[in-house]
């Protein structure tokens, strides 16, 4: 088929997510992809494009990694479903285990075995992991002996994914405000990653844990980088302080490490960079590693064990593809990949020079502003509204002329690669953002 036919019926039929469908069918050239390997998509038309955001974050071991396309097969081979009801597999087994043996708190001598995480709960994606997060949270408190507490704590700015609940726990206002009347109540704290540091944000969360320790089921937070508001960092002083204002009054922690789960921070979790064990944890993106929907909801023995006693307790909630044998074979496999790349040891090395090159873009390009990195993100703003409003625009197209993938969240520039990125892919990601910020603050200034 014709690239120009694919764009054709796209247009006629596919209602695409985070677009405004009418601009976009009027004067989006879409790019036509036939094809990935490691850090690059092929379009249709020849062009060859450096994935800068790894695929809305989950690409982490780059596009057809061979290890994850063979574990994928092989168990497409020899059974690519099963419900999780009364039946079990042993990738679905295994992989509890391992990451059971990999979360915040695994190897931390002296952890009360209730503050371990050591229960798994599969899902397909980073909102029903946050979804089921909340649930076990409520549930947990109205069968022991906290019923009130149905209220949870967020911070401006979160973006926890697009279920009611997990919208509900949302802080980015752009996407709550219009389904509004549906959500429901939080409590909503400053974002910890406010230029004026994240005091204040722990002083609203401790007040209000201390004015209503019986109403809150749960703090909800991305630990040390909100992504999707605009991947700002902040503390990990601030996690740890949170950890600390929850257990004062003993409620829960829900760390929501979709995005920064798994080395993108250049820990295994960014929980560790704090070394705070949450009593929820969900992971999605790149635990499958850009092959299969799948996600996981770790959760403490304490919190499993609240479920017992009756089968009226019990947590009346699944997917149909809950531990589906494809996503859970896979993720072995990212697993198993990340130790023999060694790819912590990977982002290690890496790091540095994205938090580098993006000071200097900050320093040398007129109108871009407050660089931040960590792991392997990094990420500018450019300069306030004017003609800069649809800059982040602006500079995307002047990327995609340069063979460079660089989708903005609003008017911030930021790349998340794949963690094992070679050198040179990298040199050139970072040098063609750099470029086409220098491209858009010309034409602009
Ligand atoms: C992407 C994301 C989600 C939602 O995940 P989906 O797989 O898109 O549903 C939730 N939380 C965080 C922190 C995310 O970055």
């Amino acid at each position: 088929m014709q690239r120009s036919e694919v764009v054709a019926l796209d247009k006629r039929h596919v209602w695409h997510p985070y677009t405004p469908m009418d601009e976009y069918i009027a004067r989006t050239d879409p790019l036509v992809v036939v094809g990935a390997e490691g850090p690059y998509l092929f379009d249709a038309d020849g062009t060859r494009y450096l994935d800068a955001n790894g695929s809305w974050w989950v690409s982490t071991l780059g596009h057809r990694h061979p290890r994850l396309v063979r574990a994928l097969t092989e168990q497409a081979g020899a059974f690519p479903h099963t419900s999780l009801a009364g039946v079990t597999h042993a990738p679905a087994a295994r992989l509890a285990a391992e990451l059971v043996a990999l979360a915040p708190g695994a190897d931390r001598a002296g952890l009360p075995e209730a503050e371990r995480l050591s229960r798994v709960f599969y899902s397909d994606n980073g909102s029903t992991a946050v979804e089921v997060a909340i649930k076990m949270a409520a549930q947990y408190w109205a069968q022991n002996g906290r019923p009130a507490r149905t209220r949870f704590i967020t911070l401006s700015g979160a973006f926890h994914g697009e279920t009611i609940g997990a919208t509900s726990v949302g802080g980015v206002e752009v996407f709550r405000d219009v389904f509004g009347p549906l959500l429901f109540d939080v409590v909503h704290v400053p974002s910890p990653a406010e230029p004026a540091g994240w005091e204040r944000a722990l002083a609203q969360v401790e007040a209000t844990l201390r004015a209503h320790p019986d109403e809150i089921a749960a703090v909800i937070l991305e630990p040390l980088i909100q992504g999707a508001a605009g991947m700002h960092v902040y503390a990990p002083a601030f996690l740890r302080a949170v950890r600390e204002a929850t257990r004062a009054v003993d409620t829960f922690l829900i760390a929501d490490e979709v995005f920064t789960g798994l080395g993108r921070t250049g820990a295994r979790f960014a929980c560790d960079l704090a070394d705070v064990v949450p009593d929820l944890l969900c992971l999605a993106k790149a635990l499958s590693g850009g092959l299969m929907p799948f996600a996981a909801t770790l959760a403490t023995e304490r919190v499993f064990s609240g479920f017992a006693g009756g089968s009226e307790r019990a947590l009346y909630y699944g997917h149909s593809y809950c531990g589906n044998p494809l996503g859970a074979a896979v993720a072995r496999e990212v697993l198993a990949v990340y130790r023999d790349e060694d790819v912590l040891g990977q982002v290690a090395r890496k790091a540095p020079r994205v938090k580098a090159a993006f000071e200097r873009m900050a320093a040398d390009i007129p109108g871009v502003t407050r660089p931040r990195a960590l792991g392997l993100v990094g990420a500018v703003d450019l300069g306030g509204g004017g003609y800069l409003a649809r800059a982040g625009w602006r500079v995307y197209e002047a990327a995609r002329r340069r063979g460079l993938y660089l989708r903005p969240l609003g008017d911030t520039v930021y790349v998340a690669p794949a963690l094992n990125i070679p050198d040179a892919a990298l040199d050139e990601l970072l040098a063609g953002v750099e470029a086409s910020l220098r491209e858009v603050a010309h034409a602009g200034g």
